[in-house]
């Protein structure tokens, strides 16, 4: 039996993810000190409220000092003007932060979140959020209500399609990576954005898959799986958080002391301003934990929030409270300084307004729409390709039917979040294909269906197209707002008739690519065998038609790994790699007694990290550095990784550990390393993660993080071998 000496970690375990965290500048303090000194109860409150648009009443607000930002106000000279409001027409000219919802590109817009985490390119992805900022910075907007990273286990739940998957270190170091891109080096750069990790805490865990539901979880759970994405975002320096409509465990998100003020701005040391989510402070009274919305308030400011966005809570008829002892005024103090934090940092005062011109020669320029192409190719990933029929070999195609109700859209290929995105700017698939085929290929284009219908009119004309091909493409899906918020689905199969529509296609005996264009994972069950060849290529933003086109003619080597499972059937969900063994696993015990479905494999379709190349790559040589490790020690882990294939790639190496026996039940495995590798064919390269007490510790018994001595094991691809701790 093992013993329990073990090492525990206290708050800023992450050492490697504490860069980027900053510090109180006693220059700052001392000025808000002395404006804070100038400001009324009321001006204090204004600072602390957020309003969505403008109109003649906010402008009057404005004036009087009764509002400290708004959101979804666009367009440099309108922002100039409001700020001028606030700089010139107001009491103590404390300017305004205007925050938008830049969630995946300003005007330029990239692959939705989930499909470019499936890139495992942060560098990519920081590169995206840094054009992004641009972009939105130089039309006045200083605030991204993002990265958005929730943990998401249900891809029922619509707002998967705005985070990094299922996997916690995954989604910490994209969310590290968005957090810096937004910021930059230095936030009073005026195309800088202030990140805000969203939406504190546990909104993924919605009961159901159904958005805003209720999230109950051990305190284990929320701090092994949910927290550490917020806690990368903190240590990488996001200037702010959002909390969450939903509700912990009986408590409101937006209300929950627990994790806003004493993990948040305790534990975590966080000196950035919390806001609301929209009206999430009012809805704690239908949540049930307030009377009104001065309870509400009362409750929030506790909890540690510091700004309400859109209920207007916070508000002078608080006063009294502060009179009468209800609140403390510390609390309206420190929130308002917090903000006021953060318009100095962001040098707001010295700077309040955005130069015109500026705008025009960022918005859209060729640079951007470069990197919207490379993420978008890198975020494909291919789930199936039987008898390698990608990719498509051009001397023997000559006759292409392109059939779907997604082959020609262009709207829906923005996401959910689409910005300023516009429709015109996006390259559907029908017109990638014809740009990079050029005129030598004829492309036979029939809709078939619509997406969500019942509607089988298109049918015959879709068949009489693939008849007369060589090779049928399939573009098929969800449109944008099938996923995303507030719009979760309990059927995940493809909408409408579509799935009627693939099998009749299929039935022409001619082999079928399907195209998917999808905001979360779907069951792929029953269509999966009819069809040669599956390309997932979610939501791509402006070029998707040119990345799709890419990968299915060879001039892009797909390389993209799923984040998050695709269940088999809804039945199966929540479904996910890094779950726990049972004490019956599916593969041992008696048959029929042990963890499985009498009616449906355990485990998904397609698990996390699961993608297809045209290459294969062979691993070997797994080895450690050193066997036993010290408790505190570090080890080196390294693989060869050969390219076998004919066509130079890249290859996404992962790394998996598994702690064997601990004091607490512990996932039969948990990504621990991830490298994005260029091998040319024939080419092998030596991969090496370095591994630290961080990536073997977990919350023991006691909800501590802590590093246990004991056996782990190490799994690499198809390679295992594994070592103690001592
Ligand atoms: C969403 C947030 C968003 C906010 C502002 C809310 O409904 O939950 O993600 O940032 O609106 O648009």
């Amino acid at each position: 039996m093992k013993s329990f000496t073990r090492i525990v970690f206290v708050a800023g375990f992450l050492s490697t993810l504490l860069m980027g965290q900053w510090t109180i500048d006693p220059q700052i303090e001392a000025k808000i000190d002395e404006l804070l000194a100038k400001m009324t109860f009321a001006e204090k409150v204004g600072q602390m409220t957020q309003l969505s648009g403008i109109n003649e009443r906010y402008e009057e607000m404005i004036r009087k000092g009764e509002i400290g930002s708004l959101l979804n106000v666009v367009g440099a000279k309108e922002t100039n003007r409001i700020q001028k409001i606030a700089v010139t027409e107001s009491r103590l000219g404390i300017p305004l932060i205007f925050g938008l919802d830049v969630i995946h590109g300003y005007r330029t817009i990239f692959p939705i979140p989930l499909a470019s985490s499936a890139s495992w390119d942060t560098a990519l992805i920081r590169k995206t959020s840094v054009i992004a900022a641009k972009e939105a910075g130089s039309e006045g907007i200083r605030w991204s209500f993002a990265p958005m990273v929730d943990i998401a286990r249900d891809p029922r739940w619509g707002r998967i399609a705005e985070g990094a998957g299922e996997d916690p270190f995954l989604g910490s170091a994209i969310s590290r990576a968005q957090v810096l891109g937004f910021q930059g080096k230095n936030l009073s750069d005026p195309l800088t954005l202030m990140a805000c990790a969203k939406h504190y805490v546990a909104y993924g865990a919605a009961e159901g898959g159904r958005d805003y539901n209720t999230a109950d979880m051990s305190e284990r759970t929320l701090r092994e799986i949910y927290l550490p994405p917020f806690e990368a975002a903190v240590r990488a320096g996001a200037g702010s958080v959002m909390s969450a409509f939903n509700e912990i465990s009986g408590i409101p998100a937006s209300a929950n002391k627990f994790t806003l003020r004493d993990i948040l701005k305790g534990e975590w040391n966080f000196n950035g301003l919390v806001v609301s989510d929209w009206n999430s402070i009012a809805e704690v009274i239908q949540h049930g934990i307030a009377a009104d919305k001065l309870d509400a308030a009362v409750k929030s400011l506790i909890a540690g929030v510091d700004m309400d966005m859109q209920g207007s809570c916070y508000i002078p008829a608080l006063e009294p409270l502060v009179t009468n002892g209800t609140l403390s005024i510390d609390l309206i103090n420190d929130a308002a300084r917090r903000i006021l934090r953060l318009k100095f940092m962001l040098g707001l005062f010295e700077h309040p307004y955005v130069d015109e011109e500026l705008h025009k020669e960022i918005i859209l320029n060729s640079e951007h729409i470069q990197t919207a192409l490379e993420l978008a190719r890198e975020s494909i990933v291919l789930l199936k390709n039987e008898k390698n029929i990608l990719p498509l070999d051009r001397k023997k195609i000559k006759r292409i039917a392109l059939i779907g109700p997604l082959a020609d859209d262009q709207q829906s290929l923005l996401g959910c979040w689409q910005c300023m995105g516009r429709k015109e700017d996006v390259v559907s698939i029908h017109d990638g294909l014809k740009n990079r085929l050029g005129g030598d290929v004829v492309i036979d284009y029939a809709k078939g269906c619509e997406i969500n219908s019942d509607n089988k009119g298109g049918f015959k004309k879709a068949l009489q197209a693939a008849r007369q091909a060589d090779v049928v493409i399939m573009a098929v899906g969800e449109h944008a707002y099938m996923s995303g918020e507030g719009h979760s689905r309990s059927n995940l199969d493809l909408p409408g008739v579509q799935p009627e529509l693939v099998t009749a296609v299929a039935e022409s005996g001619k082999p079928v690519i399907l195209v998917l264009i999808n905001g979360r994972p779907l069951t792929l069950a029953d269509v999966e065998p009819q069809v040669a060849a599956i390309v997932e290529s979610w939501q791509l933003g402006i070029q998707h038609g040119n990345a799709v086109a890419d990968v299915l003619l060879g001039n892009y080597n797909p390389s993209g790994k799923l984040t998050a499972s695709f269940p088999y059937t809804v039945g199966q969900i929540p479904v996910y790699y890094n779950h726990k063994n049972t004490g019956r696993p599916p593969a041992g015990g008696v048959e029929s007694l042990n963890s499985k479905y009498i009616d449906c494999p355990p485990a998904p379709l397609y698990p996390f990290g699961f993608g297809l190349s045209y290459n294969t790559y062979k691993y070997s040589n797994l080895k450690l550095s050193s066997n036993p490790l010290p408790i505190d020690g570090e080890l080196l882990v390294s693989v060869q990784v050969q390219n076998t294939g004919k066509r130079d790639g890249v290859e996404v190496v992962q790394l998996y550990l598994r702690d064997l026996v601990a004091s607490v039940t512990r996932p039969v495995k948990e990504l621990k390393g991830f490298q994005r590798i260029a091998l040319k064919a024939g080419e092998t390269k030596t991969v090496e993660f370095k591994l630290t007490h961080e990536h073997f510790s977990f919350i023991g018994m006691d909800n501590k993080r802590i590093v246990e001595p004991g056996e782990i094991q190490v799994t690499v691809k198809d390679l295992q071998d594994s070592f103690w701790i001592k």
